[in-house]
């Protein structure tokens, strides 16, 4: 059994290692960003709620985000443990995250700001399967094409510079505060975002070989 938290700001490289670490571990990538993205896409009930949100880049709902996670993790596929990517965003989702899971390990990615600007603006993701590619950092084989499936890639709404630097200070203001409280549950390590993609990597599986030990 293993649950982890993957965290950082917007576009530090959370669902990059999430879908790295997914296929290493053999566990889901929960990624709460495609969730929703999926359920406005599908325009489901509760899609129609979060639109607006999104498309703004401001968080959802607590007790509509807090909703999908536990119904994502109560399928039989996470029942030898899951990858949270881009949950807990608030003080009220982690309160909620600590009655319903006991988390190992909180892989904090921490990356300056004018990398995260160019991270963002440089993503790419398949329409398909969401996988995550960088124009310069991560490139897919044929431009604009999936490696994984072959489908098109496009660029989301929300990864505009304006956008992007809205979603940074939401954030500063309102998720980098959780930090805190993981630390006082005293499961947090911090990872160096600024070294490359197998870099990044590799710090984390140390450090979850390490709580595993
Ligand atoms: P998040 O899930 O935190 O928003 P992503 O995993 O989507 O971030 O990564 C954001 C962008 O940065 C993507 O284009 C990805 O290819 C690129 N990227 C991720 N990790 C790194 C890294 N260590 N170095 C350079 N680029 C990276
Ligand atoms: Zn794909």
């Amino acid at each position: 059994m293993l649950k982890l938290i993957i965290f950082g700001p917007p576009s530090a490289g959370k669902g990059t290692q999430a879908q790295r670490l997914s296929e290493r571990y053999g566990i889901p990538q929960i990624a709460t960003g495609d969730l929703l993205r999926d359920a406005v896409a599908k325009q489901t009930p509760l899609g129609a709620k979060i639109k607006s949100y999104l498309d703004s880049g401001r968080l959802g709902p607590d007790d509509l985000i807090v909703q999908l996670i536990s119904d994502r993790v109560s399928k039989p596929d996470c029942a030898g443990g899951y990858i949270l990517d881009g949950f807990p965003r608030t003080m009220g989702q982690a309160r909620e995250l600590d009655k319903m899971a006991e988390v190992d390990i909180v892989l904090n990615i921490v990356v300056d700001m004018e990398r995260l600007v160019e991270r963002a603006i440089g993503r790419r993701t398949c329409g398909q399967c969401a996988a995550v590619y960088h124009v310069s950092f991560n490139p897919p084989k044929a431009p604009g094409v999936c490696d994984k499936c072959g489908s098109g890639l496009i660029q989301r709404d929300d990864d505009k510079e304006d956008t992007v630097r809205n979603r940074l200070r939401i954030y500063m203001e309102q998720t980098a505060p959780l930090l805190e409280h993981f630390r006082m549950n005293d499961n947090l390590v911090d990872i160096d975002g600024s070294k490359g993609i197998d870099g990044v990597f590799d710090q984390m599986v140390e450090a979850i070989e390490r709580v595993r030990a």
